[in-house]
Order: C-alpha cells, then structure tokens, then sequence
C-alpha cells in the first residue's frame, strides 16, 4: 500500500481519491450510496446523501451516480444484484464506474450496516467492471467496530482506503489515503497542499497504533464493552417501548428513536445532564453511541443511565402533552 498523507480533515481524502480513482481508470463516473456520507468538499459531498450538505455548495453536483445501499427497501431486495443488472446492462444509463465508494455501516446516515455478503458482492462487482473499491473508514475505522479496519470481518481488500477522525489517537488533526500499490499513479507531489502531515499528529498516530495495536487485546476489550453496550442499549429500548430500534456494530450503536422529536428532546436532556449524544439519519432521528474507545464500565454505564433517564423524561412529556 501507499501512504498519502494529508491535512486537518477527511473529506479532503475524496477529493484525493476520486482524483486518484479518475486518473487510473480514465472514467468520471463514481458511484456512491445512499444516506452515504463522505465529507463536505464538492467532490465528498457530490457523494453524499443528504440534502443539507448538497445544498450548501451552491452549483450542481456531478460526478456520481447514486445506489441504494443494504437493506434500503428492506431485507428482501438485494440491492448489490440491483448495481450488478445496472452495470452490465449496455442500455441502463449508468456510465462504467471510475470508483464504487462505501461504507460499512453508514454513520452520519442512520447506523445503517451493510451485511458480509453484500459487502463482498459490492467488492466483486468493482473488480469485474474495473472501478477501484473505495471504502471509506474514516469513522469506522480505528477500532471502532472491535478491528482495526471496519471491512476485516469480510475479509475484503479495498484499493483505495480513506482514513481520518481517530488516527491521530488523540483528536489531532490527521487524515490519509491508502492506495494499493497498482494504483498510485502520482507523481511526488501532484497532489499537494501547504497544511499537510501535521508532524504531532504523525508522533500520536504512530504512539496510539504501536500501544493499542501490537495485538489482539485492545480490539478484544472494545469488542467487549461493545457488547454490553448494546445490551444496555436493547434493555433500556425494550423497557421504554415506542418501536425503538438498536442496530450498529462494535462501539457504533444507534438508538433509532422513529420519531425525530424524541431523539431531538432526548439528547438535549441527556446533553443537560452531562452527556453529549449526536443524532444521525436522514430525519436526525437515530441517536448515535460512539464513545472513545478506551471507556471503562463505570463511565459508560453513567451515560447510559444518563440518556435513560433523559429519554423517561421525553416520552413522560411526549405522552402527556395534548397536541
Ligand atoms: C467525518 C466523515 C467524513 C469527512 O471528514 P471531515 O474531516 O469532516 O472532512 C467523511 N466520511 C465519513 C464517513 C465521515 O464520518
């Protein structure tokens, strides 16, 4: 693999990689999912789903063709079999793609996790078109999911993988590419800017991956809170009723509240008490849980009760307030 390295944030990397991705195929085409998320830049956010960040820019967005990613009309509708008909079809209107870009479970897009299978077959299709396999790890990545990469447990190989948020290991900014061999068609410095590799966040990344990822330990212990996280989580969904869901996968759960308000009044009231909740999906109704990785019991279990309470008290004002 080679390693470029760039600047404060991570939507910087798609402009990079569709560059990349674009310049090795000859193509102009990338095809993206939807309630995907890849960054704000015109490049990130002509690849991304929401209608908030795609108004922003002020110009028509071009570039890319959008898929519907697992499970979007439910669990009987193979969407990956959808892109594959698309693709080989002569007459479907979708020009060859120069880049498929993925994630693995769609975080500022709902916690949406796309399955093994599809994950493989969205890989093949890239490699039987001849379109880069673009994955986007920027959130997912890091440990997040319990290894290191959030594509491991589908033992995929990515050629292109985007990299930010966490890699410093201590919220400095630092993002990069990883580009297989193959497919690194710069030039030294063809793609460049004046801010690049912050040296201190290059000192922690090294520091943060030579002490957690030695071996198997610190990815068994996320694995580990992880799951009691999610037990907490479907106790308190449970016993609170009103359809929530919890869906995610290691230390990236959602709390799918199915009504924007109560995610919306929840985490004020949990932010309140001193717990800080961000809301993703399409209608900001999922309550996302991604706490540092390095969390002990105690503390997670404080936030849990913490958002527990914080969400008694909405629906007591939700259920007793007349509309
Ligand atoms: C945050 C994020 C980005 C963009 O990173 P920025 O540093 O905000 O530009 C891209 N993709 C995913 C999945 C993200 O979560």
């Amino acid at each position: 693999m080679s390693v470029s390295i760039h600047g404060a944030n991570g939507c910087e990397r798609y402009r990079g990689s569709f560059k990349a991705c674009r310049k090795v195929t000859g193509r102009g085409n990338v095809i993206s999912f939807t309630n995907g998320y890849h960054g704000i830049s015109l490049g990130a956010v002509a690849a991304s789903g929401n209608r908030f960040y795609r108004a922003a820019g002020g110009v028509s967005l071009c570039g890319t063709t959008f898929m519907p990613f697992d499970g979007y009309f439910g669990s009987a509708i193979d969407t990956a079999r959808y892109l594959q008909k698309l693709l080989s079809d002569e007459s479907s209107g979708i020009d060859y793609p120069a880049a498929i870009l993925v994630e693995t479970v769609q975080g500022e897009g709902g916690i949406n996790v796309a399955r093994k299978e599809w994950l493989r077959a969205i890989q093949a299709i890239a490699n039987e078109v001849g379109a880069l396999f673009v994955f986007d790890d920027i959130q997912m990545g890091c440990g997040r999911t319990g290894d290191f990469f959030s594509f491991e447990f589908a033992g995929l190989s990515p050629d292109i993988i985007a990299m930010s948020k966490s890699l410093s290991g201590y919220g400095l900014p630092l993002s990069m590419l990883l580009i297989k061999e193959e497919f690194d068609a710069w030039q030294p410095a063809e793609h460049t800017g004046t801010f690049r590799g912050n040296n201190l966040a290059l000192a922690s990344a090294t520091a943060a991956i030579n002490t957690y990822w030695r071996d198997s330990t610190f990815s068994k212990q996320v694995q580990r809170i992880a799951d009691y996280m999610r037990r907490q989580l479907e106790v308190i969904a449970s016993k609170h009723g009103n359809g929530f869901v919890v869906r995610g996968r290691g230390m990236a759960l959602g709390f799918d509240c199915q009504v924007p308000e109560v995610a919306a009044t929840a985490t004020r009231k949990a932010f309140e008490k001193g717990v800080m909740l961000e809301r993703c999906g399409p209608a900001d109704q999922v309550v996302k849980f991604i706490p540092a990785l390095t969390i002990d019991q105690e503390i997670m279990d404080e936030g849990l009760e913490l958002f527990e309470r914080a969400l008694a008290e909405t629906l007591h004002e939700v259920r007793t307030t007349p509309n």
